[in-house]
């Protein structure tokens, strides 16, 4: 069986640096435990946490077993962008992974499929690796008409050899734990769009499922060798959970 990829978005949390080294390490102590490794590992913290965690990382059983990823990346590179985060900046980080197109910053800070196209070709010319996040904003919205329409444009003007660099993180909007009456989406009806996004991609494309995955469900998705693994929000920064979330898989 192919490892599973389990990404930790950590999104806008915790709020201090002795928080998240107590994320780690707890589940470092974990990871120590297991003789056996079935899964590979990204966290995505904040900007401010990465240079700290890249250290955390290097010194203990992660170093093995975790990469590291970005939230996020400027989507110009040879221009001013206060506030922003360069390609350059992350890779001399250690960065190897970024989420581009995440749906709260597509849907609460106004990304267009445009400057989601942008940020995904600059990070793959600095050669990090795009979580590249799509998925329908409304439940019953009809999914494969959504997904052809927003992943043309996002990947519109990318080689094959371009696009199977990327990891593809299926993300429906209304699944997402923060909005209003979510719910995970089923994993038949996850499968099915799945294979939609596969058709138009490539079938050699890796992607994931996230959406309130949590440890009750985790393994409703895992199971299948069409989904490569899960993105993990919400329950990515409760410690005991996460790991909870880990040996389920
Ligand atoms: C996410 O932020 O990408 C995500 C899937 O969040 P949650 O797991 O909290 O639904």
């Amino acid at each position: 069986m192919d490892k599973k990829l389990i990404i930790a978005n950590w999104k806008n949390h915790p709020d201090s640096l002795a928080e998240a080294e107590q994320i780690l390490e707890f589940i470092n102590d974990y990871i120590g435990t297991l003789p056996e490794k079935n899964l590979d590992l990204i966290f995505c913290p904040p900007f401010v946490f990465i240079e700290e965690v890249a250290k955390l990382m290097n010194t203990s059983y992660l170093v093995q077993d975790a990469s590291l990823g970005a939230q996020d990346i400027a989507s110009e590179e040879n221009a001013t962008m206060t506030g922003e985060i360069s390609g350059p900046m992350l890779r001399n980080l250690g960065v190897r992974y970024v989420i581009v197109g995440h749906s709260e910053r597509r849907w609460k800070i106004g990304e267009s499929d445009d400057m989601v196209n942008k940020k995904l070709k600059l990070a793959l010319s600095n050669e990090l690796t795009p979580i590249v996040c799509v998925g329908e904003r409304e439940r019953g919205e009809n999914s494969k008409e959504f997904l052809e329409k927003q992943i043309n444009k996002t990947f519109a003007g990318l080689s094959a050899e371009e696009i199977n660099k990327c990891l593809i993180a299926y993300e429906p909007v209304w699944a997402i734990s923060t909005n209003p009456d979510s719910r995970p989406d089923t994993p038949e009806s996850a499968l099915k769009s799945i294979s939609t996004i596969k058709e138009i991609l490539g079938s050699d494309i890796h992607v994931l499922y996230g959406g309130s995955v949590n440890s009750k469900n985790v393994k409703d998705f895992t199971l299948h060798d069409q989904i490569a693994g899960v993105l993990v929000g919400g329950a990515s920064i409760r410690k005991e959970e996460f790991v909870e979330i880990l040996k389920q898989v």
